[in-house]
């Protein structure tokens, strides 16, 4: 029988695999500069609202994030990255590619070399688009850049949002990788898209990770969770371990911007904090439709607006090799 500890999610637990440093999803970065300003940071346009208008159409003539609609020729595929994802990544696995992953010991390169390897990759969990994740960065970015023009960082955030996916490139299968993220730990919510297929996960059957709270203390927080493994997670750590100097906020949208079930459907706020529902899901929510809605937008002129992220990339202390 297994037995957990119910404080695993702080730094020192027992629990946290054996490793020169503290691999926990709360442990602090490793780099000295990392991401600070003085304060939230705050927009230099206002009256844009962060509502979602899910009825509006992607490029192919569906509505966004519309996992049942069996007539998407995406459909077949989606459905199986989601019943792989939710019945191989159990707790365990996920502690494994925290360890696996944060020795960054994988490779140097530059950020633009990883957004020339993503011209080969095509995300199967993603319902709306079938194009390279590279150009998909780019839309992302210029999106936000005419929307807030002032606010750089936002424009990296959306560049760099999706980077983490070259695990796919390095090996990992698409299910570790892409796709809506969810808690590990504690039972699934069923706000998660193909809830049915966590049936599947040995963990839902666990005398801890089954429960409602798992291994997490109410409203523990966001940054104390295990998420399922993917692109997400890896970049918040490479950005963190690298020393990027983008605000904390513009981290955590990295971090959190696939934790669909919590920053739309609502759920797990039994283990969020304040900060988590009043700052960090302001700004996932902000950013979220500039990464829906710029699927449906013209491809930009990449070699033209190369330059300017180049320079965003210096500003915040990530151009030159970084350790993945
Ligand atoms: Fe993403
Ligand atoms: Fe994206």
């Amino acid at each position: 029988m297994v037995t957990v500890s119910k404080i695993e999610c702080s730094p020192q637990t027992p629990e946290q695999p054996r490793l020169e440093k503290d691999l926990s999803p709360s442990s602090a970065a490793t780099s000295e500069g990392s991401a600070s300003l003085d304060g939230e940071p705050q927009l230099n346009i206002t009256g844009e609202t962060n509502e979602i208008d899910w009825a509006k159409e992607n490029a192919d003539g569906f509505a966004f994030r519309d996992y049942d609609n069996q007539e998407n020729e995406r459909y077949a595929v989606v459905a199986n990255a989601y019943r792989l994802m939710h019945e191989n990544q159990t707790h365990d696995f996920v502690k494994g590619m925290h360890a696996k992953w944060r020795k960054f010991d994988k490779g140097e390169f530059t950020i633009m070399e990883i957004i020339t390897m993503l011209d080969d990759l095509v995300d199967d969990s993603d319902p709306d688009v079938a194009m390279p994740n590279s150009i998909h960065d780019y839309m992302t970015a210029e999106r936000l850049r005419e929307a807030y023009p002032d606010d750089d960082w936002l424009h990296l955030v959306g560049l760099l949002h999706d980077v983490g996916k070259v695990l796919a490139l390095w090996g990992e299968p698409q299910w570790a990788t892409v796709g809506d993220t969810f808690v590990t730990g504690c039972k699934p919510s069923e706000k998660c898209v193909h809830f049915d297929s966590f049936a599947g996960n040995p963990d839902v059957k666990h005398e801890v990770y089954g429960t409602e709270y798992g291994i997490y203390e109410p409203n523990c927080g966001l940054d104390k969770l295990w998420l399922s493994f993917g692109h997400d997670e890896y970049m918040y750590w490479i950005l963190k371990e690298n020393g990027a100097t983008i605000p904390q906020e513009g981290l955590d949208i990295i971090r959190y911007h696939s934790f669909y079930p919590w920053h739309t459907g609502n759920a797990y706020t039994h283990l969020t904090n304040e900060h988590d529902e009043t700052v960090t899901r302001k700004w996932v929510d902000l950013f979220n439709k500039f990464d829906l809605y710029s699927k449906a937008d013209e491809y930009p002129d990449i070699e033209k607006c190369r330059p300017y992220y180049e320079g965003l990339l210096k500003k915040y202390g990530i151009d030159g090799k970084l350790r993945w």
